[in-house]
């Protein structure tokens, strides 16, 4: 018989997860307990970006990358990936320093693909870009994809390969049974062999029913679109000491956020926009592309994600349980890593050394500072 395995959470690390292990025979179930993509995943801006991880993640954000590459042969959907690439600008000598340095260490550990841009280049890639910025740091072949439309291709292909999704159930009771695990909303029952945390901003819940406690806080990034605008920006801009994530879409809208904190309130399963926050973005914006003073923000909003004390995510075995793994804690910048996610947990499932270098995201990090 097909081991069962139920993973909580149908966000993009949960549908990846749903896909690879049905094709590898899994009994997959999947449980949300509101719908599949309704949080961070469904919500977030879009951003593909290997440019700025922190070092751990390279490898997995190359890996994620080359998926982006293929994503219509994995899922029959390209997702509405655009590989525009994306800058990261300096706004003075001290910021063109950063990056400089930010180049030197990532050619250190062997990888090519942040770029060091001077003004020139600069204005030539971004010509409505303010003329006092004195370069950048390049990453050609990021980009941007489309959120709810990626999670719903993901669901789509993993359904047709045999998971189960199951919505509107909250899981609040998690029992070890036999050898494996009985899951419940009070409601309704679920039985596992294997049980994978997927959870999101409420993976430290799950953590917690498990004797397993981590430093997970839940945070509401905040983003806003503007009216439709005629073209000026072929590519993705960051600021290199201040929040800032800036985008136009195809249709002209422009999609701009960065890091930007609204409020959350993880028992209402919600997150509330902040106007101080929004406005500080705003001045960023404007400091850098001037025109943009007289655009119309047409909507503002806000997603509930997982932030984890040293920015990085908990992936891999539980440290207390043989037949529990855990996804989650991506900390503002997990969607570009969704196609990967999947492939790591198949691995750990079918014990397998994983290829891609998860070590530095093992949850036994935590341990002494939140003991079981
Ligand atoms: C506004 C915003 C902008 C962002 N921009 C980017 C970006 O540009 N690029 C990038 O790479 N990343 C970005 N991110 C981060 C990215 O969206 C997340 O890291 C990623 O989507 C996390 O996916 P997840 O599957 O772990 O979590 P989620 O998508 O939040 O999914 C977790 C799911 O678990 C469910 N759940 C939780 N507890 C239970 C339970 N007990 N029972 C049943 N279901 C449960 C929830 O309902 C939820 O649907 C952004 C995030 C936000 C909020």
């Amino acid at each position: 018989m097909a081991r069962r395995v139920v993973i909580v959470g149908a966000g993009f690390h949960g549908c990846s997860a749903a896909l690879q292990l049905s094709l590898e025979g899994y009994k997959v179930t999947i449980i949300d307990k509101a719908y599949a993509g309704r949080h961070a995943s469904g919500v977030n801006a879009g951003g593909v970006r290997r440019l700025g991880r922190h070092p751990a993640e390279i490898p997995l954000a190359i890996a994620a990358w080359e998926r982006w590459q293929c994503m219509t042969d994995i899922v029959g959907d390209d997702c509405g990936f655009r590989p525009v690439g994306q800058v990261k600008v300096a706004e003075n000598d001290e910021d063109m320093a950063l990056l400089a340095d930010r180049e030197r260490q990532v050619r250190g550990l062997g990888f090519r693909h942040e770029k060091l841009i001077n003004r020139e280049e600069l204005q030539k890639r971004l010509p409505a870009l303010a003329h006092h910025c004195p370069g950048g740091l390049a990453c050609d072949g990021d980009g941007f994809a489309n959120p709810y439309r990626t999670v719903t291709a993901w669901r789509r292909e993993a359904e047709r390969q045999g998971a189960v999704f199951h919505e509107g159930v909250e899981i609040t009771i998690v029992e070890p049974r036999g050898n494996g695990w009985h899951l419940s909303s009070g409601n309704e029952h679920f039985e596992a062999d294997l049980l994978v945390n997927c959870a999101g901003a409420w993976a430290g819940e799950l953590c917690d029913l498990l004797g397993e406690p981590v430093p997970l806080t839940a945070e509401a990034p905040m983003l806003m679109i503007t009216e439709r605008l005629a073209p000026f920006l072929g590519t993705v801009v960051g600021a290199t000491s201040r929040p800032l994530s800036f985008k136009q879409f195809e249709n002209g809208t422009v999609l701009i956020g960065g890091g930007v904190r609204g409020v959350v309130d993880t028992v209402r399963h919600v997150a509330d926009t902040r106007l101080d926050g929004l406005a500080e973005n705003a001045d960023t914006v404007v400091s850098l592309f001037p025109f943009m003073q007289d655009a119309r923000i047409m909507r503002t909003w806000a997603g509930v994600e997982a932030v984890m004390q040293d920015q990085i995510p908990v992936i891999g075995p539980s440290s207390q349980h043989a037949n529990v793994i855990h996804a989650f804690g991506f900390s503002a910048h997990g969607y570009q890593l969704g196609p990967i996610t999947g492939e790591i947990v198949a691995d750990l499932a079918m014990e397998r050394e994983p290829t891609l270098p998860i070590a530095p995201f093992s949850i036994q990090r935590f341990q002494a500072t939140c003991p079981a």
